[in-house]
């Protein structure tokens, strides 16, 4: 069997020719060789040289790729993660379905679930993960239609096993796999149906593109893509070409990532104002049996909280010096982000309880900085923050949160 990084190396190049860079086909429209010809692109799914919302050749190779990355029949892309995620739920989906769906995980897909299906009748029913056989005690025998994971989740990286996810029978199941990306997981060889990716992460892995993307089964792909085509959340040929770019290296930077990222979390599991690490890779973690043997390689991601709230987590953003206060990750720069503030900021105060998000919760992305650097960074701004605290606690670390 073919390694994976060798995939990387090798797909998504049915369309370039004799290039070794993929070509970007910037046309929005092509032209007919006929009506007859013109008829039968109109109805044919998927193709590529008729309209670009039905379809595009940069898009394509990119998609090809990914699905070879997945072991997949199939991938199609999307403007984002969240229009491949509305296009699962609402391409799926009907009045009256049931979802059964993860609580930890991306805050928008909690937003989209707990605030957009309802209007539509769907009904949303969300699991702990925590819980052993959460999922399977909420399926609704002929009822539910989809089951939503996030493994590991953002941004607690609480697991789920897959396994035990692509034995249940009846709905069709999805997970979010965009923290392990494939390098780091294939959720279609564990039994689930969908694996859908934020490619604006790591698969992009440069800060330079907003995309999704979905693999799975051809039928299924072509089915979603029906309802995709009228949606309209259609993948950049540009954003895909710099995706596919970023595939090439994903082997040696998720390696590299996923290092840094266990050195990382052992030195703030020692350092006295951290309350918990979490990160995959560490012996500390609740599912570190699943970890090893669900993971192939941890990943860059990783979250802490902090002893001192709210207060210690703002000091601490403003502290580091290399890390950069951003949102996203996977990508060269390594970045720190508030979660409760930013990208779970549209979670309700209980919603953010059950999602395990504090005010001292920090997440790290760890980039492709030397790792001494970085650990020297975020040790360093620690150190700081604790000091300061020492010697004059701030005005607002006994203001209520
Ligand atoms: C970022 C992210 C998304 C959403 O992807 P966009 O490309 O920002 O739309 C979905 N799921 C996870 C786990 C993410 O990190």
């Amino acid at each position: 069997m073919v390694a994976r990084e060798t995939i990387a190396i090798t797909a998504g190049r049915n369309d370039a020719g004799s290039a070794l860079a993929p070509a970007i086909w910037a046309s929005s429209t092509f032209q007919m060789a006929s009506l007859a010809d013109g008829r039968a692109q109109a109805m044919r799914p998927r193709t590529t040289r008729f309209y670009g919302r039905h379809g595009n050749p940069s898009v394509r190779a990119f998609e090809d790729a990914v699905a070879a990355l997945e072991g997949a029949e199939a991938a199609l892309a999307f403007a984002s993660g969240m229009g491949a995620l509305c296009a699962v739920v609402l391409g799926l989906c009907r009045q009256g379905s049931h979802i059964v769906a993860q609580r930890q995980a991306y805050g928008a897909t909690t937003q989209l679930l707990a605030g957009v299906c309802p209007r539509f009748g769907i009904d949303v029913t969300f699991v702990d993960v925590t819980v052993a056989g959460a999922f399977a005690a909420a399926i609704r025998p002929g009822e539910t239609m989809l089951v939503l994971a996030e493994t590991p989740a953002n941004p607690r990286l609480d697991l789920v096993d897959l396994d035990e996810l692509g034995s249940l029978v009846g709905p069709i199941k999805v997970v979010d796999s965009t923290l392990a990306t494939p390098m780091g997981q294939q959720p279609l060889q564990h039994g689930i149906d969908l694996v859908l990716h934020s490619a604006t992460k790591a698969m992009a892995g440069h800060n330079d593109a907003v995309l999704g993307v979905l693999a799975g089964e051809r039928e299924l792909i072509e089915w979603i893509w029906g309802f995709a085509v009228l949606q309209g959340a259609t993948a950049s040929p540009y954003d895909a070409t710099n995706a596919l770019r970023g595939l090439r290296t994903l082997g040696v930077r998720f390696r590299q990532q996923s290092a840094t990222a266990v050195a990382v979390a052992e030195a703030l599991e020692r350092h006295p104002a951290v309350v918990e690490v979490r990160h995959p890779g560490l012996a500390s973690h609740p599912r570190a049996d699943l970890a090893r043997r669900q993971l192939r390689l941890p990943g860059g991601l990783l979250s802490f909280e902090l002893a001192g709230g709210l207060p210690a987590g703002e000091a601490f953003m403003g502290a580091v010096q290399l890390c950069l206060a951003a949102t996203s990750f996977g990508g060269p720069e390594s970045l720190v982000t508030h979660p409760a503030s930013t990208t779970h900021a549209g979670l309700s105060a209980e919603e953010l309880v059950q999602s395990g998000i504090t005010p001292g919760t920090i997440r790290l992305s760890c980039g492709l900085e030397d790792t001494e650097d970085l650990i020297a960074d975020v040790i360093g701004a620690l150190d700081r923050v604790a000091a300061a605290d020492d010697i004059r606690p701030s005005p607002t670390a006994s203001a209520p949160d």
